[in-house]
């Protein structure tokens, strides 16, 4: 295999974007997002051996929003297990991440976990099996990253519940097929929570480091997963963490990835490392128009991607 030096990779496709038009939007959600500088853009890869590359922005810290869904699903495998899977399935769902129109027809069960309704009942899942589920959560998150200093962003999660109409239309259809057990006030509580928390690439690139290595943290030598449950995260992400773009991730990229409208994008490369890039301006699907350039030319120019 060809030795490559990554920090130059890193260094010079950065360079190159940055003098290209930037395309898009920064989401409109909410004030707390749509005010975000949309100059910024920070890149950090962390290897399984612990090497840190970085450029950019990538120690300002951002709203983490959708890539928390896969620290939710990954704790209620932890808890639940298989069972989890009579409650969501594992297929893409080719429609918009906050969409409604397949639970009508599927009677209430979301397509996969990492579009909202999905990520819904995974919360569900979490506020039936904890006693203080934001808590253990946010323990859960600082243990895997090594990271005492993370915390949920109060702001963030009680502005977002004031503009939450659909995550409360999602919850409140699934409710009337049965597939919320809890207060919907406390289930969306917890995901707006989640949502909420802000970090920075270099932080998202060490959190999620065990879906590189079989599901142990090379860097907190925790257990996170296990490689089972490490392979199914990860073939999720590929086929479901850029909801209707997840195809063309997967075309342009060639990596797991999973992305979040705060503008980061976190992609894996099982057995290899952890790339985050964040860059505010989202496309037509939600998810940062630079973060999935740098990723296809990195995997494209260096010729390493899952495929
Ligand atoms: N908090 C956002 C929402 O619930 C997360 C969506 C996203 O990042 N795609 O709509």
């Amino acid at each position: 295999m060809v030795d490559i030096n990554y920090q130059d990779t890193l260094t010079d496709i950065y360079t190159r974007l940055l003098k290209k038009d930037n395309y898009g939007e920064p989401s409109e959600a909410f004030p707390v997002l749509s005010d975000v500088d949309t100059k910024k853009f920070g890149i950090h890869m962390t290897t399984i051996e612990s090497e840190n590359f970085s450029i950019g922005d990538a120690n300002d810290r951002f709203s983490i929003q959708s890539i928390s869904k896969v620290l939710s699903l990954t704790y209620a495998l932890n808890l639940v297990g298989e069972k989890i899977w009579q409650r969501v399935r594992i297929e893409p769902s080719g429609s918009a991440f906050n969409s409604l129109v397949q639970l009508e027809y599927e009677k209430g069960i979301p397509r996969n976990p990492f579009i909202n309704a999905g990520a819904i009942v995974i919360c569900d899942i979490l506020v039936s099996a904890l006693s203080n589920p934001k808590q253990e959560m946010l323990n859960f998150i600082r243990s895997i990253s090594g990271n005492e200093n993370i915390d949920y962003c109060k702001a963030t999660a009680e502005e977002e519940e004031k503009f939450a109409f659909r995550n409360y239309a999602l919850a409140n259809f699934m409710k009337s097929f049965g597939n919320i057990e809890n207060k919907i006030s406390q289930v969306l509580e917890l995901y707006f929570y989640l949502c909420s928390i802000n970090l920075s690439c270099q932080e998202l690139s060490h959190t999620f480091l065990y879906l590189a290595n079989n599901g142990v943290s090379p860097l907190t030598n925790l257990t996170v997963a296990t490689p089972s449950q490490t392979k199914k995260i990860n073939a999720i992400m590929q086929m479901c963490g850029l909801y209707d773009e997840a195809g063309e991730f997967a075309y342009r990229v060639g990596l797991p990835g999973k992305s979040g409208i705060g503008g980061g994008i976190v992609a894996v490369h099982p057995g290899k490392y952890v790339v985050t890039v964040w860059s505010p301006k989202l496309n037509k699907k939600g998810n940062s128009y630079r973060g999935i350039n740098f990723l296809e030319i990195m995997t494209t120019e260096t010729e390493i991607s899952i495929f």
